[in-house]
């Protein structure tokens, strides 16, 4: 029997992080000699989430953006606004068309080699890494992988929200909404709770997405996401005809836990390499930026497994802080999104979010927070004692 090929790479996960790493190698020439193997579990042909993102200028999925808004409402309790994105765009991307879109092209490919296999195991070979599938056993020199094999164990002193949400798609007979202007966080709701808030993505004049989100630290009961939905569409939206037509629902966990970036010849990514940002659950562009930055390093010859930047241990102490307010109840969210949105134009807060704000940005942005809460709290994370 002919000795079974040794892949270049093996790509463990197709979901959002796999697929993004996938097409970024394929677009460039560099990777098209060499051999991947991507296992993926699941056919990847339902639409199980939509991601929406702000971007400056063109990305690398813009093909298939269903919908993007060049401005967005904030709402809360006293505070609106139409704000300007400029220069950023709010894009929606839904995972069907990402998944159909990535296999689309990786079909293209003879060097991408994919296999619908459950991943059991893996680890480190001598020079390289092994993935182990309850059908057969493979070899690489280097995995990537996004499964989550092992769960990941929250410290006492470590925070642990969940992002819920449930989603409906409604379609109206009449137009209802201003496709031009989605509403990015809604805090007219009951907060009871923890922190909750609506938003109202427009896909046409006559449908729309809306999203109840809470971030606690449990989870609520069916009834009680149906009921918020039905309460906020009916008093904020003002429609009493109209028609649910999909219905999502999900949880991102937004924690302080140091997921690793990966040992050895396995490098970690998409949630489970901690690239969703604690404070927000934004996960979709930390993945597209993890991606470049892996295929900038194996073009230069250099180990994929990238480090965390050290100006990335500043922006996990702003997270931890807004965790340990939240996670303590020191502040309300609906108080703290209302004044970083009130304060600060978007530019300043986008870059903040994204982890690409300067030092002053930040001295500014974090001066229009009420002072006392946010130094305690920020004392308090800066003194624990360092973990993983
Ligand atoms: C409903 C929902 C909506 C979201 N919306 C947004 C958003 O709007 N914006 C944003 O920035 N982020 C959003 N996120 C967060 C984040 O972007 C997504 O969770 C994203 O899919 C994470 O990518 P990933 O590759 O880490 O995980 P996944 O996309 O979940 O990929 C993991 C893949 O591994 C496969 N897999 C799992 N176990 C095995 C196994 N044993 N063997 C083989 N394959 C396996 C899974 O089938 C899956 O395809 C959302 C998350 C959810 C759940």
């Amino acid at each position: 029997m002919p000795p079974k090929p040794k892949y270049d790479y093996i790509i463990a996960g197709g979901g959002c992080a796999g697929l993004s790493l996938l097409m970024h190698m394929l677009a460039e020439s560099s990777f098209r000699d060499c051999s991947i193997l991507l296992i993926e579990k699941d056919a990847k042909q339902s639409n199980d989430r939509t991601w929406c993102y702000w971007e400056k200028g063109d990305g690398l999925f813009d093909s298939i953006v269903h919908a993007k808004w060049n401005k967005a409402w904030f709402h809360s309790n006293g505070y609106s606004a139409l704000k300007n994105l400029h220069p950023y765009q709010y894009k929606m991307i839904r995972g069907l068309d990402f998944y159909r879109h990535c296999h689309q092209c990786i079909e293209r490919f003879p060097n991408v080699s994919i296999v619908r296999e459950s991943v059991v195991d893996m680890g480190q070979t001598p020079g390289g890494a092994y993935v182990q599938t309850d059908v057969d056993r493979y070899e690489c020199s280097v995995v990537f992988n996004s499964i989550q094999l092992h769960p990941p164990v929250v410290s006492s002193d470590q925070y642990m929200l969940l992002q819920h949400f449930k989603g409906w798609i409604i379609e109206t007979d009449a137009p209802a909404f201003n496709p031009n202007e989605p509403i990015l966080m809604d805090f007219r709701v009951d907060q009871h709770a923890g922190t909750t808030f609506v938003y109202v993505m427009p896909l046409s004049d006559r449908r729309a997405l809306v999203e109840y989100t809470l971030f606690t630290k449990e989870l609520l009961n069916d009834q009680a996401y149906e009921a918020g939905l039905e309460r906020y569409v009916k008093e904020q939206l003002q429609l009493s005809q109209y028609t649910v037509v999909e219905r999502e629902f999900g949880i991102i966990p937004m924690t302080n836990y140091r997921f690793s970036p990966g040992e050895g010849n396995i490098a970690q990514l998409g949630t489970m390499g901690g690239q969703t940002k604690p404070s927000s659950g934004y996960t979709f562009r930390f993945i597209q930026k993890h991606s470049a930055a892996i295929v900038q390093a194996l073009k230069q010859g250099k180990h994929p497994l990238i480090k965390r930047p050290a100006m990335d241990a500043r922006f996990f102490w702003y997270d931890s802080v807004l965790l340990h307010l939240l996670h303590k109840e020191k502040m309300a969210g609906a108080r703290i999104f209302s004044l970083l949105f009130k304060r600060n134009p978007i530019d300043r807060l986008f870059s903040f979010l994204d982890n690409e704000s300067t030092l002053l940005q930040e001295a500014i942005l974090l001066n229009t927070l009420p002072q006392w809460p946010f130094m305690k709290a920020g004392w308090e994370e800066l003194t624990k004692p360092t973990r993983n």
